[in-house]
């Protein structure tokens, strides 16, 4: 993502979606809010008294991921821990600039208060209010710093008004459609709250399917998969997504690489999935492992494992957490962790049980 992108006040633009590279996607979005006095060094605090930062101007680094946005850095400058080489975190140089406040996307006489992650949560994990993604990021809040109305700072910022390939006759407007459930089937089927809606056609997306990239990678196909949207016509009815070989509702929207005939789930694109905006590394204690920290992993790319806790298996090759000890080979749920910590106390998010 460029980060030095100029954040001239354009508050009345269009953006037309899908974009077609993603890591423009913020910083074009950024363009439209006006930057507030303040930055978001002073939340960083809570992670070291001995705070600083170093500009760093390294193109060589690969697989960074910022901490407040938890979009991928793809090139330099970024800003890094100056105190502790091995503590992995980084922003974007925009985000070191964060406004400590902005006004909600639609409820415009809201103000919403920028949040560090959440340091006394379970590997600080927040739901994203309008995504309805778990985020280890900064955030923005609506009332106090405690309280659970949480935006990720990329749905923070997002347009009011989009044009989408999905849509072109009309633009779609961000909207709160708590009440209009019927017309969540568009993009992928979920529920939540807010979405891009054209009042004309009862038509309405995800903001976070809005948001969807034209083209993605995948290291199952040396092409870039092409989003494909659900077509009313269609006789194709199902496909079998190459990776994790359940099928494919055509209904939805999906990514496919015409010249090797190969689909794949959103759900399972990394850089999309259900966890795509948790920042993944970061270590734990838990009492069932004294010996050493357990550092957060995904599922995503790796095999099945047996939990050391409740001896189930962790299924691999899915989206889903798990806390491991390189040391020892040791594996837990997501969730068995927590237990681990807090006994049967229930947590503040879903239960991971995969
Ligand atoms: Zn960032
Ligand atoms: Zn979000
Ligand atoms: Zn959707
Ligand atoms: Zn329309
Ligand atoms: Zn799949
Ligand atoms: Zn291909
Ligand atoms: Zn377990
Ligand atoms: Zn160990």
């Amino acid at each position: 993502m460029d980060c030095a992108i100029s954040r001239k006040k354009d508050s009345g633009a269009i953006f037309h979606m899908p974009i077609v590279s993603s890591d423009m996607f913020l910083g074009s979005i950024l363009r439209t809010i006006e930057v507030k006095e303040g930055n978001s060094t002073k939340m960083l605090e809570k992670y070291h008294t001995d705070l600083s930062l170093v500009l760093m101007d390294d193109s060589t680094a690969q697989d960074l991921v910022c901490n407040a946005c938890i979009r991928p850095i793809n090139s330099p400058p970024y800003y890094t821990c100056g105190a502790h080489s091995q503590c992995n975190f980084l922003l974007h140089k925009f985000c070191v600039d964060l406004p400590l406040s902005i006004q909600d996307f639609l409820y415009t006489s809201v103000t919403k208060n920028l949040i560090s992650p959440r340091l006394d949560e379970f590997f600080s994990l927040f739901r994203c209010c309008s995504c309805k993604k778990y985020c280890n990021g900064f955030g923005y809040v609506f009332g106090g710093s405690d309280s659970i109305f949480v935006d990720d700072v990329e749905c923070s910022f997002a347009p009011r008004v989009i044009k989408h390939d999905s849509h072109k006759h009309h633009p779609l407007i961000l909207t709160d459609t708590s009440s209009g459930i019927e017309s969540w089937k568009s993009c992928c089927g979920k529920s939540c709250f807010y979405g891009y809606c054209c009042g004309l056609c009862n038509f309405t997306i995800h903001i976070d399917c809005a948001r969807l990239p034209k083209t993605v990678a995948h290291k199952f196909d040396k092409h870039p998969l092409t989003l494909t949207f659900a077509s009313s016509n269609s006789t194709d009815i199902d496909d079998i997504c190459e990776f994790c070989e359940e099928d494919i509702d055509s209904k939805y929207w999906f990514y496919h690489c015409a010249q090797c005939d190969q689909s794949f789930h959103v759900k399972c694109i990394p850089s999309q999935g259900e966890f795509s905006k948790i920042k993944f590394g970061g270590s734990v204690k838990v009492p069932c492992h004294e010996d050493h920290p357990l550092t957060l992993a995904r599922m995503m790319n790796l095999g099945s494992q047996r939990c050391g806790y409740c001896h189930e298996i962790i299924k691999g090759f899915k989206d889903g957490m798990a806390l491991h000890c390189q040391d020892c080979d040791f594996w837990i749920h997501f969730y068995c962790g927590y237990r681990s910590c807090h006994g049967n106390i229930s947590p503040p998010y879903k239960v991971y049980t995969l």
